[in-house]
């Protein structure tokens, strides 16, 4: 069921967001409010919007249609953050952290509706949208730790006169989302910005605008100042009037490299600082003495999660010659047994992906592959699932290429979709050569039973995080982020704070000025 109602006035007292978004076992979504959140949000009548419909891409119908943003509510929801910053920056972080962590305690309850609705508008299963909505969750807990260790140091000067600095926020952050982590990108960039004392305004991908509407409550529901998180929705046309905007203080990033560059380039024109979390072409090293099981599992990890729509996935898998024949096997039976399906029931392993232009897309690098010689091992067709209401979905079967070379356009260019290439390699240093060929640098994985050479292998690749003898894993305590064109900056882990704060140096004199003049 389907209902768009076009008041936009939510105030304060707006009613639970269950009311606004309600998922029901059947899988469909009760749209009854706008999707924008912010402040005592007014909508101008003479600045409607551009429409694009949302989809569920489980069965291809229209989830809602969504309107864009425009510079009026762009304004609206900056000057709402101002406020709001002018509040939460004077909380003491202990205060601060307090509201965060019972933000976390609504995620833990409403964990299975926020996880139901990310897969309804993304498509993944079920199984992986509650782990993000973990993830969403304990990032959250995390940061709120953190919130009251904020702190300065003191550094003592000649003459009993002294310096010390403070650790201060950078006022309104921007935060813009991929479509793949709706729910988790929101909170890991939303964490540390409102652990340093900032306040956001985010705007998620027009493909999967939900969740993150989910979040704004979450944070108000909380007991957050009105205005400290805001959504507004719509495409590139507002995400960059947010880039532009002159009281905006720093813009973080979650997207494609070309849209990297631009958010770069306009976030120069304020000299504000970004993060960028951009796309990544991985290398995972498996060598003839790894565990054979687990290098397979590995293999699987690192590229059919969310249907193999993640940023630091694995795609290039060099695989040592002596026993390509035999992890070739093993994973071909392995993809082969996924379940492929309904991405609301338990079994099902792989869902949709996130739309029919992206599932064609990453098929027709299949169809290039080909092409270009490489062999189908598995997989690579449309795929309709049995249930007829399924029909209509962005369905594929995943992809094994086996006799890949360097350079073909399947080793080269991120695909963003269920596709492994399979490459051989002989010896460490050909491998280690091979794996950084490529101005992306993500993550890297190395699969080995060698511990010198492990760690031997991993100084020398060049990518922001490095797995040694697992893939994907990412535990909010630990910094991720990219080297080369896969981004600037870190989320997650401590280190964070530092993008979203800024240090104040307080000279203090206890003499006289010793003056030249
Ligand atoms: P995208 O770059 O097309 O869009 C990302 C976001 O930017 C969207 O919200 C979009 O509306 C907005 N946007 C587009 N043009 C803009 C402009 N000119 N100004 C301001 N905002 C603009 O990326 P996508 O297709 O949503 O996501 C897939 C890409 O994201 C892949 O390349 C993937 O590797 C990358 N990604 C990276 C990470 C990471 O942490 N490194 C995580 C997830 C996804």
């Amino acid at each position: 069921m389907l209902r768009r109602l076009d008041a936009f006035t939510r105030g304060p007292a707006a009613a639970p967001f269950a009311a606004v978004i309600r998922s029901v076992s059947s899988g469909s979504v009760d749209i009854t409010a706008p999707l924008n959140f912010w402040a005592s949000q007014r909508r101008s009548n003479q600045e409607k919007g551009s429409r694009e419909n949302v989809y569920e891409p489980a069965t291809g119908r229209v989830l809602c249609q969504l309107e864009s943003c425009g510079a009026f509510e762009v304004n609206q929801a900056v000057e709402a953050a101002k406020s709001a910053f002018d509040h939460w920056s004077k909380m003491s972080g202990m205060e601060r952290a307090r509201i965060m962590i019972q933000a976390a305690h609504i995620i833990e309850k409403r964990r299975e509706e926020i996880a139901e609705i990310e897969v309804i508008n993304n498509g993944k299963s079920i199984t992986e949208a509650r782990l993000d909505v973990d993830s969403a969750r304990l990032c959250i807990e995390y940061y709120a730790g953190l919130a009251s260790t904020l702190a300065g140091q003191h550094v003592q000067l000649p003459g009993g006169s002294f310096a010390y600095t403070r650790r201060e926020p950078l006022g309104v952050c921007v935060g813009i989302g991929a479509w793949n982590y709706p729910f988790q990108i929101a909170a890991w960039k939303s964490a540390p910005a409102l652990a340093c004392g900032n306040s956001m305004v985010f705007k998620p991908s027009p493909v999967t605008p939900l969740t993150a509407v989910i979040l704004a409550e979450v944070y108000t529901e909380a007991g957050a100042p009105e205005g400290l998180f805001n959504v507004v929705q719509g495409g590139q046309e507002t995400g960059s009037l947010l880039c532009h905007h002159p009281n905006v203080a720093k813009v973080s990033f979650t997207g494609s490299v070309p849209t990297g560059k631009k958010i770069m380039e306009m976030a120069s024109k304020g000299v504000k600082p970004v993060t960028l979390e951009l796309g990544g072409k991985s290398p995972l090293l498996i060598f003839e003495d790894s565990d054979m099981e687990n290098a397979v599992r590995g293999a699987l990890m690192a590229n059919f999660l969310s249907q193999g729509q993640v940023c630091s996935n694995g795609t290039r898998v060099f695989v040592q010659k002596d026993i390509l024949p035999m992890f070739v096997e093993e994973v071909v039976k392995r993809t082969r047994a996924i379940e492929i399906g309904d991405p609301l029931l338990e079994s099902t392993r792989m869902g949709a992906l996130v739309s029919r232009d992206h599932r064609d897309k990453v098929l027709s690098f299949v169809n290039q592959a080909k092409n270009e010689g490489a062999s189908v091992l598995y997989g690579g067709e449309p795929f309709v699932p049995s249930d007829p209401k399924l029909k209509g979905g962005y369905y594929m079967t995943p992809c094994v290429l086996g006799g890949c070379t360097d350079d073909m356009t399947c080793v080269k260019e991120e695909i963003f979709g269920p596709v492994m290439s399979v490459l051989s390699f002989e010896t460490e240093e050909e491998v280690m050569h091979r794996a950084n060929d490529t101005t992306l640098g993500l993550a890297a994985g190395v699969f080995t039973r060698d511990v010198r050479r492990a760690h031997r292998v991993v100084e020398h690749l060049k990518a922001g995080s490095c797995f040694i003898n697992n893939y994907n894993i990412t535990p909010v305590e630990v910094p991720f982020g990219g080297f080369k064109m896969s981004g600037i900056g870190r989320e997650n882990g401590q280190v964070t704070i530092e993008y979203y704060s800024q240090l104040k140096t307080v000279f203090v004199e206890m003499g006289d000025v010793d003056s030249l003049f």
